[in-house]
């Protein structure tokens, strides 16, 4: 049976950490999802279908990578797509809580599947996008840290609603 990774997350916009984190688990599954889910408590500068967007081209590269959208349970959308791993970053130890919480919450509601953790690559370990878009709203660099055909993006977005500072 192929193994099925789903990667969760917000991605507003995707950054170099989560690339990072798509192209491990890659060589590691038959067949990694990259889920975009809408989470209520945020608000997101990219709609959904964006974000989805420009998961797409960034990781045109790889075949068995597949992007898709979800809302509700992670769990019962796992199930749906047959997979049996969630896959995670790990940056900081502020991300263990949340993460901790997170994983056991889900092992409750489905036993039979298993979240892993990926210790970020240290050169990415301060990266997020809140940050990236924190950065992009005073007009810093932000090259290296997403991939290019997003930049402009970035800050025609922050432009339109007025976020540039
Ligand atoms: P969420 O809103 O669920 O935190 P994000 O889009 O911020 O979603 O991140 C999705 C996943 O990617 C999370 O597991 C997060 O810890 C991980 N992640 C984000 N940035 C990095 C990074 N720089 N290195 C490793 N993992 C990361």
């Amino acid at each position: 049976m192929a193994k099925i990774a789903v990667y969760p997350g917000s991605f507003d916009p995707v950054t170099n950490g989560h690339l990072d984190i798509i192209e491990r688990s890659n060589n590691i599954f038959d067949k990694v999802i990259v889920a975009v889910f809408n989470n209520h408590t945020k608000k997101p500068l990219f709609e959904m279908e964006e974000r989805v967007k420009m998961l797409k081209q960034a990781v045109k590269e790889y075949d068995s990578v597949e992007v898709d959208c979800f809302t509700g349970l992670l769990t019962t959308y796992l199930k749906q797509k047959e997979a049996k791993v969630i896959v995670r970053g790990l940056r900081a130890v502020s991300d263990f809580e949340s993460e901790f919480q997170m994983a056991s919450m889900n092992k409750k509601l489905a036993s039979d599947i298993e979240t892993i953790f990926m210790m970020t690559s240290t050169e990415y370990a301060y990266l997020s996008s809140s940050i990236v878009k924190e950065v992009a709203s005073f007009e810093g660099c932000v090259r290296d840290l997403i991939p290019e055909f997003i930049i402009d993006r970035l800050f025609d977005r922050l432009r339109e609603r007025d976020l540039l500072i």
